[in-house]
């Protein structure tokens, strides 16, 4: 049985990494799927490609997550191309890395721009079909480093403790109208994002985890799509853990 037979997700940040591996399980699923890309234009044409072999409809956009303009429009062209929508899924996110002392504004604001302000624009705008409906799904992927810190990352670590918090609150604020909302909170996942890295400080993370060894897109998508589906009907306002143990 394919968990997400007739439904339909929008994704952001489909283009790479988690979100990619989200399109191709929630694809693999039954899904029709609505993802959403920014600068990785040839990327977001492969993912598609791929996606539509799974005999589903999939679509992609060029939008801007932390516009709120942006988040409205793909809203509205969403309910032009698909009809309506069943699953939000906020991925969208960078990292711009620093030590407190030498973080300039610009990386402050940009990451909570994009990561939390995105989360904002997106769950606003798509909340109205889901409020009509009585139903709907919104997953947030946020970060252990939301739950416990890091140093080096005050700006990624606020953004992910805001999307925890903000979580919560929608779960309490739309639990009524059958509207549920979860976080997945991953640790250390091989992407493009965490390719940069020292290759030394990685290999001592690794260690440190339970598991002992990095997480994969699909140990995210996995969950995301049980959360997203009927099977998951009576779980909402949770941060659920995929970090091999790292945090306990
Ligand atoms: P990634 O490989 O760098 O992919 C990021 C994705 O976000 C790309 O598809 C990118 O699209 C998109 N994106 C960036 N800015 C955007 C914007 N303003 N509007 C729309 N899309 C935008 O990163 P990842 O590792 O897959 O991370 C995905 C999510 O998981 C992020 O929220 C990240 O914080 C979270 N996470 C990752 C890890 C990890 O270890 N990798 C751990 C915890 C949490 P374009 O390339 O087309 O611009």
């Amino acid at each position: 049985m394919r968990i997400l037979e007739n439904k339909t997700a929008i994704i952001t940040g489909g283009s790479k990494g988690i979100g990619r591996g989200i399109v191709e399980k929630f694809a693999s699923e039954g899904c029709d799927i609505a993802f959403t890309y920014l600068s990785s234009e040839s990327s977001a044409d492969e993912v598609e490609k791929k996606a539509i072999k799974s005999g589903v409809k999939v679509k992609k956009y060029r939008s801007d997550a932390s516009s709120f303009e942006e988040s409205n429009q793909l809203i509205e062209d969403v309910i032009n191309d698909f009809g309506s929508y069943d699953i939000l899924i906020n991925n969208a996110g960078i990292t711009r890395d620093n030590l407190l002392l030498r973080m300039d504004e610009e990386s402050w604001k940009k990451v909570i721009d994009i990561n939390l302000n995105s989360c904002f624009n997106l769950t606003k705008s798509a909340v109205k079909e889901f409020m009509k409906k009585k139903d709907g799904a919104i997953i947030n992927i946020s970060s252990i480093v939301g739950v416990k810190g890091n140093a080096g990352q005050s700006n990624y670590s606020a953004s992910k403790a805001g999307i925890n918090g903000f979580t919560k609150s929608i779960a309490l604020e739309l639990g009524s109208r059958n509207i549920r909302c979860n976080a997945i909170a991953p640790g250390f996942i091989e992407t493009d994002m965490t390719s940069k890295g020292d290759g030394k400080l990685l290999e001592d993370w690794i260690e440190s985890i339970p598991l002992k060894r990095a997480g994969n897109v699909d140990d995210v998508a996995n969950l995301c799509a049980y959360l997203a589906s009927d099977q998951a009907s009576y779980i909402t306002g949770q941060i659920i853990k995929v970090d091999g143990g790292l945090v306990t």
